[in-house]
């Protein structure tokens, strides 16, 4: 049974902010995701976690304890990191028991590594070298290695990210079995957020050293709390302009949009953006039509600004009006 909590954790180097004052609660049990483009302090805050980074500012609880001072293997967290790391002299049984010298209470090791390795899939892959496995695979051994001691909580650093497509998807939705089967704690930090929305109770959308915004998959993709989170996570028609009485005027158009008042910033989604819509129509100039599949995406240009509309079909003409229901415009910081 293990929750975290960041309280006012800040990491500086010199000058340079890694991390800004954040402050997270991750559950018990749940699979909560850092996630944010490159250099936005998502690796920082894991090893501040995990003990490799000491907080400038603030702390790290434990189930409410302070970790202040607690070296890295006192603190009972299983780590994956990105690069495989795991030692190529030795078999893939060795590699996930050196996993157990930490183990309070060791167990039966050669039991203890056939349970670890047919939790991942391996079974069978005892007496193998790590590099005779495909990366996909070594990273199975570095997560069962990660789990081997029972940790309270689990992290995993980008941990798929040299993995192509199709297996980054297959084992992320192994992570996520393995780790619902178990009910360790998780925090995972990714750049990717199709991969964050997918396996995650909770993400945190971080930029530049800060925590945007915390919520379900739903709430950061359907109410993003900031412009960033609305670009960043899934792609946003984002307008900005002065309101009154619910209505924003923007390069000249009045656009409804419930409940907006003052200096006003909103952001429609590309599926909300319908042809046919009978309200806040724009009509722009078709740069691209992308046949999807299962849709159209269509980039428009409107007074200088892109937009990104989905349809059913690839317009003909060489203008497009859409338009939008005022319900469907989310306000954003
Ligand atoms: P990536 O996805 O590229 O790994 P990230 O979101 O994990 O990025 P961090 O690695 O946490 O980002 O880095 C956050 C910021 O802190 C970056 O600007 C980075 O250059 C800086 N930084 C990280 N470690 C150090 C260090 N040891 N000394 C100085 N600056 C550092």
């Amino acid at each position: 049974m293990s929750s975290l909590e960041l309280r006012g954790v800040a990491v500086r180097y010199g000058d340079a902010t890694a991390l800004a004052k954040a402050d997270l609660v991750v559950e018990d049990g749940e699979f909560f995701t850092l996630v944010g483009p490159s250099g936005c302090g998502k690796t920082t805050t894991l090893r501040t976690i995990a003990g490799f980074e000491e907080p400038t500012e603030g702390e790290v609880l434990f189930d409410g304890v302070p970790m202040g001072g607690v070296p890295p293997e006192a603190r009972d967290v299983g780590v994956v990191f990105q690069q495989y790391a795991l030692f190529p002299h030795m078999s893939v049984a060795e590699n996930v028991a050196y996993g157990l010298r930490f183990a309070e209470d060791p167990p039966d090791e050669e039991s203890r590594v056939a349970e670890l390795l047919d939790l991942v899939g391996l079974s069978g892959f005892e007496e193998r070298d790590p590099g005779a496995l495909s990366g996909g695979q070594q990273q199975r051994v570095a997560l069962a290695r990660a789990l081997a001691p029972e940790p309270e909580l689990l992290l995993l650093d980008e941990p798929m990210s040299a993995l192509d497509a199709r297996l980054r998807e297959r084992l992320r939705r192994e992570v996520r079995r393995i780790q619902e089967e178990l009910g360790v704690t998780t925090v995972y930090v990714t750049h990717d957020q199709a991969e964050a929305l997918a396996v995650s109770d909770r993400v945190a959308v971080m930029s530049e050293g800060r925590v945007e915004q915390v919520g379900t998959p739903e709430a950061v993709y359907r109410e993003p709390a900031t412009r960033f989170v609305a670009e960043f996570v899934g792609e946003n028609n984002v307008f900005a302009g002065e309101a009154r009485d619910g209505r924003v005027a923007v390069e000249g158009t009045e656009f409804a949009v419930a409940g907006a008042e003052g200096p006003t910033t909103f952001c429609v989604r590309p599926e909300a953006m319908r042809v046919g819509a009978a309200e806040n129509r724009v009509t722009g100039t078709v740069e691209y039509a992308e046949f999807l599949g299962e849709s159209v995406r269509v980039g428009l240009s409107w007074r200088g600004r892109d937009l990104v509309v989905r349809t059913d079909t690839v317009p003909e003409g060489e203008e497009l009006t859409v338009g939008f229901a005022p319900e469907d415009a989310v306000v954003v910081e």
